[in-house]
């Protein structure tokens, strides 16, 4: 199964696109089992520990929202996901980036004029 997920990744975390090998990949539930999420290969990503661990239980669009990056290397690179989990990632990505957009003096700007 890991190696299937890898394979089927580009074989990189799909939080950070950090390069991973058989022995560096950790399997992530997208959707949490602790908050529901489904034992299904369309709910499983391959990740580094480290963004393994900083997700945690989060909701996807929880975790995004909080890390728009992650949320972009997910889009990019987690090709077997639920069509559904990448449109969360999709609004929880463009959402954080808008509010970044409006909070930054160029962004307050555009608003304004
Ligand atoms: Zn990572």
């Amino acid at each position: 199964m890991r190696k299937v997920a890898l394979r089927d990744c580009g074989q990189r975390c799909v939080y950070c696109a950090t390069p991973l090998d058989a022995w560096s990949a950790t399997l992530d539930h997208v959707h949490p089992v602790a908050r529901g999420g489904a034992h299904d290969p369309l709910n499983l990503v391959v990740a580094c520990a480290p963004c393994n661990r900083m997700k945690g239980d989060l909701l996807p669009q929880e975790f995004f929202a909080r890390h728009p990056w992650a949320g972009r290397h997910f889009l990019r690179y987690a090709c077997t996901v639920h069509r559904a989990l990448k449109r969360i990632a999709r609004r929880a990505v463009s959402l954080a980036f808008a509010e970044e957009d409006a909070a930054s003096p160029t962004g307050r700007r555009r608003l304004a004029a």
